[in-house]
């Protein structure tokens, strides 16, 4: 395998750059004869990139050997300056360079491919003479184990003689076409140590630092079932599997014998990360919920297709995998960032902070690659800037993603906040409503209360209700004032329809209401309508004199009301009255139609007497009781006049 492992977005570009230059550069320059190499001076201290001093040989055959190779002038092409690179190809590449030490003393050194990802590479270092001084086998279709020295790039060590100039030759094969870019190097032994230490803590530190947020994540995926640690644990988690395959560490440390493993473990890596990104990605920025259905639809299909691309590398076909992956991927990205790009115009937070990571981790790549390319210079920055902008990357969007949840968090708060006034101010309606629901109940209730206890016709009160306070002050009379009931029935009414129509007739009835009415001031007083045109007024009154004054001021009312009477022989309305005065006191209480009766009886009297008068009797408890029975019901008068024998 191998370049897969340059799947990386950012990489594909640059790679692609280096295969349209390096092929006319190549093309131009395969005709002619190549002087061989003039040998790079070695120091102890120094690493000395070898790319630049290098020459190429196309071997399309895969045939040839060493010595035919060094038996060749022709062919030979000069290595670009930063790394070598031979892109797509299925022929053999030889690299040749030449070098010295430089030293008084012999100078252990190691050569150092720079790139773990290389299929095969067979390193031989030869004297001018064609003796061979050092050889090894190794890249990352053998096994760990085969390299000279354990570590995560293929390297070949060797002891330089003084002052000797040796040709190095590299033969380079790949599994099925594929060739990784290698940033050749060589270094005396000390200082390539001290670099591989130094590159191994910082690559522990960046792939501890991944390790540790995706577990954090997963944790509070795991604490809070917060569905949007999901989509970024996954997308963490794979991208630590790819970078830590990609460096080289995980076929150092974690499957040395298994090199199929570590190329297939890469693919998948590879898919999983750009694919789950596009997922994560649409996740973080809520997606679904911002922008058109296919655009969501889009970035899932690209998702998938990015995680199928992959499948080919699974069976051994990089190439194919590598011509499908770079496509998806970049038409994913572009996807991604334009959809973030337009959620951030229209105010998505969550968009902002993933357009900044992902500008971030551009800005990084741009930092690695101007690097490469010598237009920035080589320092521990633009060495590590894509680690650093990586891990940068990471945690914004961390951070982003702890923010949307706070985000999240206080929109429920306010929502609940909203709903509980909502529901409050509901409350207060319904109790408003329902109060004035209540009020409007008891207004017809006292109205219909009202009603029932009203005379339609007069506004005077009804025989039922006088029934029942009637009632009420016989037997209350020991607790009140002595009272009066005073009954009045018209005079000649009947003479009355009959002069001016029954509806004058009415209208008569209710202006001597009113006029009786008018007399009543206190609260206690009642008038009753108790049938026909004959009524009942209860009043109090301390005497019997008071009673008949009283009386005789309602009698002088309804004289007042002035009505014309032609057919009466008083020439106007008038009418009798017969009231009973009863101060409670006596030896029995009353039946309470025996009080009526007696009232009745006074009212007969009065008809008897010549009508428009006043006939008042103190009722006497102990009378004889009357047995005509219903005196609330029909007027004894009544009675006596239909029958006045
Ligand atoms: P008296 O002086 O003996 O009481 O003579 P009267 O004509 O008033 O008595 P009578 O009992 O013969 O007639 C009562 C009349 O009252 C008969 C009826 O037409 C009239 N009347 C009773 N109720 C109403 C009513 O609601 N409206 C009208 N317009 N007339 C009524
Ligand atoms: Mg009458
Ligand atoms: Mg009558």
């Amino acid at each position: 395998m191998s370049s897969m492992s340059r799947l990386p977005i950012f990489s594909c570009g640059r790679l692609l750059l280096h295969c349209a230059v390096a092929g006319l550069l190549w093309l131009f320059c395969a005709t002619l004869a190549m002087a061989a190499p003039t040998p790079v001076p070695l120091s102890a201290s120094a690493r000395v990139p070898l790319s630049g001093h290098a020459q190429l040989l196309e071997d399309a055959s895969r045939a040839m050997t060493l010595a035919q190779v060094r038996q060749r002038d022709t062919g030979w092409q000069q290595g670009p300056s930063d790394a070598l690179n031979v892109g797509f190809s299925r022929s053999v590449w030889w690299v040749r360079v030449a070098v010295r030490n430089s030293t008084g003393q012999p100078l252990p050194v190691v050569f150092d491919l720079g790139s773990p990802l290389q299929d095969e590479v067979e390193w031989f270092l030869v004297r001018r003479s064609g003796e061979l001084m050092a050889t090894n086998r190794s890249g990352d279709r053998q096994p760990f184990h085969a390299r000279g020295i354990d570590h995560r790039t293929p390297t070949l060590p060797a002891l330089l003689p003084v002052g000797e100039p040796l040709e190095l030759y590299l033969r380079l094969d790949s599994h099925d076409g594929l060739h990784e870019m290698l940033p050749l190097s060589v270094s005396g032994e000390a200082r390539f140590y001290a670099q591989a230490n130094l590159e191994t803590l910082l690559l522990g530190l960046y792939h501890g630092a991944l390790l540790a947020l995706t577990l954090y994540n997963l944790f509070l995926y795991v604490s809070t079932r917060e569905r949007a640690f999901a989509p970024y644990v996954a997308y963490l988690g794979a991208f630590l599997l790819w970078s830590f395959t990609f460096s080289g560490l995980g076929f150092q440390y974690f499957w040395p014998g298994s090199p199929n493993f570590n190329n297939a473990i890469l693919a998948i890596a590879v898919g999983a990360s750009i694919s789950i990104f596009g997922f994560f990605a649409q996740a973080y920025i809520r997606a679904p919920e911002i922008q058109p259905p296919w655009c969501t639809r889009l970035m899932r299909v690209l998702s998938y297709i990015n995680l199928l691309a992959v499948l080919p590398a699974l069976f051994d076909h990089y190439t194919l995998a590598f011509a499908l992956s770079i496509p998806a991927s970049l038409l994913l990205l572009v996807v991604c960032s334009s959809s973030a790009v337009w959620a951030m115009v229209r105010g998505s937070r969550e968009a902002l902070v993933l357009c900044i990571a992902f500008a971030v981790l551009g800005i990084s790549c741009a930092i690695y690659y101007l690097k490469l390319l010598h237009v920035l210079p080589s320092n521990g920055f633009s060495t590590w800037a894509l680690q650093i902008g990586s891990c940068l990357e990471v945690l914004l969007l961390a951070f982003g993603l702890a923010d949307s949840m706070n985000t999240l968090k206080a929109q429920k708060l306010e929502a609940e906040r909203a709903a509980r006034e909502a529901q409050a101010a509901l409350t207060t309606r319904l109790d408003q409503q329902v109060r004035e629901r209540t009020d409007e109940l008891e207004q017809v209730n006292r109205r219909l209360g009202e009603l029932a206890i009203t005379d339609e016709l007069t506004g005077a009160y009804n025989r039922r209700h006088f029934n029942d306070i009637f009632r009420d002050a016989v037997h209350g009379v020991a607790r009140s004032d002595p009272w009066v009931l005073c009954m009045f029935d018209i005079d000649h009414f009947k003479a009355y329809n009959d002069h001016y129509g029954h509806q004058a007739g009415d209208e008569a009835l209710r202006t001597i209401v009113h006029a009786v009415q008018q007399q009543l001031k206190r609260s206690g007083d009642r008038l009753f309508r108790l049938g026909g045109e004959e009524f009942g007024v209860l009043y109090t009154a301390a005497s019997p004199e008071a009673a008949r004054q009283f009386a005789a001021q309602l009698r002088e009312a309804v004289v007042h009301s002035t009505l014309p009477h032609p057919t009466s022989p008083l020439g106007r309305v008038t009418a009798s009255f017969g009231a009973i005065w009863w101060s409670g006191h006596g030896a029995a209480m009353p039946r309470v139609d025996d009080l009526y009766a007696a009232a009745d009886r006074a009212l007969y009297e009065a008809k008897q007497a010549g009508r428009d008068r006043v006939i008042l009797r103190a009722f006497e408890a102990a009378a004889e009781p009357d047995t005509s029975g219903d005196c609330c019901g029909a007027s004894r008068y009544d009675k006596l006049r239909a029958n006045p024998a």
